[in-house]
């Protein structure tokens, strides 16, 4: 697992060191020696006394103790290698860059266990195999280039993929985000992403942790411990933004082919992450903008001004942020008055402020400072400053950074002119600053980041549930759909309620129950799955002939066992459920009943075990959320027990593991009561 070795070595040995730069073996050495490597460097090459310069030993025999070594050699050399290291020259931190392990053959995969073997054994760490290496303030262990900037507070990046970490590097460089760590898992052999994540929510020191993580994940190989870390690092202050490729059904062939990743359910994944409080990104562009975004003072409100020299950019970012639920609110009054006469004629300080082409750096000041101290309702600045190349810009920067050092609000700096003003956007940069070029890309992210959900609260236990019922119902129960009884019996032990019902088998029982009940009542098919698709249920009957001539007509049904009688309901439609996620557990899911589950889509999910309040928010995310809570005058429904059920479901998934899929569809409520009328349950042993 990860060590001091790995973090902060003494000496590297590069094994297979080449002068050939263009080879892993050369470019890595090459890397170590542009970063300055402070501690001991040695090669290990067979046919070679010195490579670039550095000591090379022809065997290991000669070498001395070494911490870290970098492997670049063919597969089938490394596990002798690695031995002889770890056993003999103390080696307890290992990077292999080689590929032709597990990703290749079974051959390959052998070979990978037997390095796992020795390296457990001496309790040490390897990085890979098929990997691009590691970055950290201390030295540079990759084979690729660029090498970002690496500072303390730059942000923990960890890859599932080498080469996109080098594409998400970099996007992210021009824009001047840097990095603290760089961690290429490769194959994962020992250490996966969660690994790594485990082992940074675990060393976080809150004077000089990074508190900005990036991860691109491929396949989440162990949920529970994504959620936990990722979880516990947002509590403690940290940022994390994530891409989890392989979640359309396209993307997950591609995945599979690429280092043999299966995509696991996307929904999960969104699920997963909206629980950790991580904020999901889907391209290169956007993780490095969010993580850009992390980088600024939090936004604490929705009220964003935008401030520019220039009109287009003001207006596309208004519509982004407006369309995202922030607001550029009006700006006016006396302090608004006082802030115009500053300006020149023409200029307009409404929101967006609008300094026009000819700004200068003194104007920007003075709408900065009005902005933080006159405008209190202000949350947060945009400044869109770019150059049409007339004249240059190095003092509105050098304002611009002045104001980001003094003002409590964040403050965004948009500069566009990345050709125009290229020399000053570098010097704004080399003062440790990030430049978002593109408003709307921005724009998007800012959007995303303040929606962000906190972590999840631990779900919560109901008391009143039924251990004892449950589990003897699961236990005598066999694999498939449960029959109306036994999934009345599920539904009463976990508390959901439920409208009465009686099952017939003969038309005197139907009318005899009808008249119990009391008309209006429901009749429905007992057998098929299905049950209105195929005439099986009929609302709304109201007399005894009714129900003769209808006991008559269904009974007739193919593989039908029995007719089930119901009272008559009102109320909306509801759907709820939960599905087993293989390695992520349940996902319980709840929606709109009837149509808009199936026309619509329109379904929320969230992993169990469920709190009231993530429930809760499930069902206010829903996009028909204004059905629930009641429109024009309808009525809408008990939200509170909606959400009890979703919760109570919950509970009963972690009672009975075994349920495989669930679906109450439709629950039918109104202001006082929800209460399912059709039910399905189906275990899988
Ligand atoms: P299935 O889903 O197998 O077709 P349901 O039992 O869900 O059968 O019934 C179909 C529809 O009939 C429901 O979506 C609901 O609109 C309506 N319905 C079912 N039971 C009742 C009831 N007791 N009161 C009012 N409407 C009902
Ligand atoms: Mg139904």
């Amino acid at each position: 697992m990860i060590n001091q070795q790995l973090l902060k070595p003494s000496g590297i040995v590069i094994v297979g060191g080449s002068d050939d730069v263009r080879k892993p073996g050369g470019k890595v050495l090459k890397n170590l020696l542009d970063g300055f490597f402070p501690g001991d460097l040695y090669v290990l090459n067979p046919k070679m006394d010195e490579v670039q310069g550095v000591k090379s030993f022809r065997d290991p025999s000669g070498l001395p103790d070494v911490d870290l070594a970098i492997l670049a050699i063919a597969a089938k050399y490394c596990p002798e290698t690695v031995r002889v290291l770890a056993r003999e020259k103390n080696t307890r931190a290992f990077i292999i860059l080689s590929a032709g392990f597990s990703e290749e053959s079974e051959e390959g995969a052998k070979l990978e266990n037997q390095i796992v073997e020795i390296i457990d054994e001496v309790n040490g760490c390897l990085i890979g195999p098929n990997c691009i290496g590691f970055l950290n303030e201390h030295y540079h262990g990759v084979f690729t280039t660029p090498v970002p900037k690496l500072e303390p507070e730059g942000c923990d990046f960890i890859s599932g993929s080498g080469a996109t970490a080098v594409f998400i590097m970099e996007s992210g460089m021009p824009k001047g985000l840097s990095f603290s760590s760089v961690y290429s898992v490769g194959n994962s052999a020992q250490i996966g992403v969660e690994d790594v994540l485990k082992y940074l929510d675990e060393s976080f020191d809150p004077a000089t942790s990074s508190r900005v993580k990036l991860l691109y994940i491929e396949s989440v190989e162990k949920p529970d411990l994504l959620l936990k870390h990722a979880s516990s690092l947002i509590q403690k202050g940290c940022k994390i933004a994530a891409i989890k490729a392989g979640g359309s059904e396209a993307g997950s062939r591609a995945a599979t082919s690429h280092t043999g990743a299966l995509a696991s359910s996307d929904m999960a994944v969104d699920a997963l992450f909206r629980k950790a409080g991580i904020v999901r990104c889907f391209s290169r562009e956007e993780l490095t903008t969010v993580a850009s975004v992390f980088k600024h003072k939090e936004l604490k409100g929705k009220n964003v001004a935008i401030i520019t020299h220039a009109g287009g950019p003001a207006v596309m970012l208004t519509d982004v942020l407006s369309n995202g639920g922030l607001e550029i609110p009006e700006i006016s009054g006396p302090k608004a008055d006082r802030l115009l006469e500053k300006l020149s004629p023409g200029s307009s300080v409404s929101n967006p402020i609008d300094f026009l082409a000819t700004g200068t750096a003194e104007q920007l000041g003075a709408i900065i400072d009005a902005c933080e101290h006159d405008f209190d309702f202000i949350d947060a600045m945009v400044v869109i400053f770019g150059s049409p190349g007339l004249f240059p810009v190095f003092d509105v920067y050098e304002l611009l950074d002045k104001k980001m050092q003094t003002c409590k609000k964040p403050i965004y700096p948009v500069l566009p002119s990345v050709i125009n003003v290229k020399e000053e956007i570098e010097a704004f940069l080399a003062k440790g600053r990030i430049n978002f070029p593109d408003e709307v890309v921005l724009g998007e992210a800012l959007v995303k980041v303040f929606h962000a959900p906190a972590p999840a609260k631990p779900g919560d236990e109901l008391k009143d549930i039924n251990h004892e019922q449950i589990r003897n119902i699961i236990e005598e129960s066999r694999n498939g759909y449960l029959v109306p009884e036994k999934v009345q019996q599920l539904l009463d032990a976990a508390g959901i309620s439920q409208t009465r019902e009686v099952v017939v088998h003969s038309r005197e029982g139907a009318v005899k129950e009808a008249e119990n009940l009391r008309f209006p009542v429901v009749m429905k098919v007992v057998g098929p799955v299905h049950k209105s698709d195929i005439g099986g249920v009929v609302l709304d009957i109201n007399t005894r002939t009714q129900v003769e001539e209808e006991f008559e007509r269904m009974i007739q049904i193919n593989e039908v066992k029995g007719i089930l009688i119901q009272p008559m309901l009102s109320g909306i439609e509801l759907f709820a459920g939960a599905k087993q996620e293989p390695k992520f557990g349940h996902l319980i899911l709840c929606g709109l009943g009837g149509i808009f589950i199936e026309v619509l889509k329109d379904v929320k999910a969230s992993l169990a075990p469920l709190s009231m309040e993530e429930a809760g928010s499930m069902i206010k995310d829903l996009r028909g959320y204004g059905i629930v809570k009641g429109v024009r005058g309808q009525d809408g429904v008990n939200e509170e027990q909606f959400a009890e059920i979703l919760v109570r479901i919950s509970n009963l998934v972690k009672i009975a593991p075994e349920i495989y899929e669930m679906d109450i569809n439709p629950l039918l409520g109104n202001r006082d009561r929800v209460v399912a009328v059709d039910a399905r349950i189906r275990i899988e042993k």
